[in-house]
C-alpha cells in the first residue's frame, strides 16, 4: 500500500517521502488504517518491521493538524532504553520534519537540566524511558493532563526490564483510556502483555503480522 493512499496531510507525506518510504511496509498497511481512525491498536511486531512509523504518522497525523496546538505535551511514547528512546525521536524528527512539532527524550543517566528546560518550552512529543519521567512527574516538571494519544513500544522488554509497576503508575496519571488513544508494540502478545491491554486500553484492536 502506498502511503499516498492514506490520506495524509501533505506535511506528514513529504516527511515520509522524503525519507525513502513510500510503500508500507506488512505491519503499516495493517495497523495504520485502525490507529489513523483513532482506534487502540495492540499489534505484535519486531523490530525492523516498521513500526516506529506506525506511531509517529499517528502522532503528526492528528497533532500536526490541530490549529492553536498548546505548548504542553500532547503524545507520550514510553520506550524500555534511552537507546531506543533516541532512535525514536531521531526518527520524529526526520519524519516529521515539515511538522511545527516539538519533541524531547527523556531518559536516566544523564543531568536533567536539558530535558527539564525542553519540557518547560512546551515538547508536544515525549518519549520517555520510564524511571526518569516518573522522577519529573513528581517534581510537577512533566504534566500528563494533556496527553490525548500514548504509545507503549517493546511492551514485553519492559515488562521484563521490570517496569510494570512504573507503567502503572504511569498510566493511572494519565487522562483514563477513554480520553486518550492508546496504541501498544510488543514483540509478542502474552498473556502478560494483554493484561495490561485489557487494563489501560479501550478494547484494542489485535494486529499479528
Ligand atoms: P523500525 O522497525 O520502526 O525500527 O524500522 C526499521 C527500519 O525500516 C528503519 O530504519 C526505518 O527507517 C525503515 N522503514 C520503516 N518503514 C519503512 C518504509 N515504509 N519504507 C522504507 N523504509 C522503512
Amino acid at each position: 500500500l502506498p502511503f499516498a493512499e492514506l490520506n495524509l496531510a501533505p506535511e506528514v507525506l513529504r516527511g515520509l517521502h522524503e525519507a525513502g518510504y513510500v510503500r508500507c511496509t506488512p505491519i503499516q498497511e495493517k495497523s495504520l488504517p485502525i490507529a489513523l481512525e483513532g482506534k487502540d491498536l495492540a499489534a505484535q511486531a519486531q523490530t525492523g518491521s516498521g513500526k516506529t512509523a506506525v506511531f509517529l504518522v499517528t502522532i503528526f497525523q492528528k497533532l500536526g493538524r490541530q490549529e492553536n496546538l498548546a505548548d504542553t505535551s500532547h503524545a507520550l511514547i514510553l520506550a524500555p532504553t534511552r537507546e531506543l528512546a533516541l532512535q525514536i525521536q531521531a526518527d520524529a524528527e526526520l519524519l516529521g520534519r515539515y511538522l511545527p512539532l516539538r519533541t524531547v527524550a527523556i531518559y536516566g543517566g544523564v543531568g536533567y537540566n536539558a530535558q527539564v528546560e525542553a519540557l518547560k518550552q512546551g515538547a508536544h512529543i515525549v518519549i520517555a524511558t520510564p524511571g526518569r519521567l516518573i522522577d519529573l512527574m513528581k517534581q510537577g516538571i512533566f504534566r500528563p493532563h494533556d496527553v490525548s494519544m500514548l504509545v507503549i513500544d517493546e511492551a514485553d522488554r519492559m515488562l521484563d526490564m521490570g517496569f510494570v509497576k512504573d507503567l502503572r503508575y504511569i498510566m493511572r496519571k494519565l487522562p483514563p483510556y477513554s480520553r486518550r488513544q492508546t496504541l501498544l508494540f510488543s514483540a509478542t502478545l502474552s498473556l502478560r502483555v494483554l493484561e495490561l491491554t485489557y487494563q489501560y486500553m479501550n478494547v484494542p484492536e489485535e494486529v499479528v503480522v
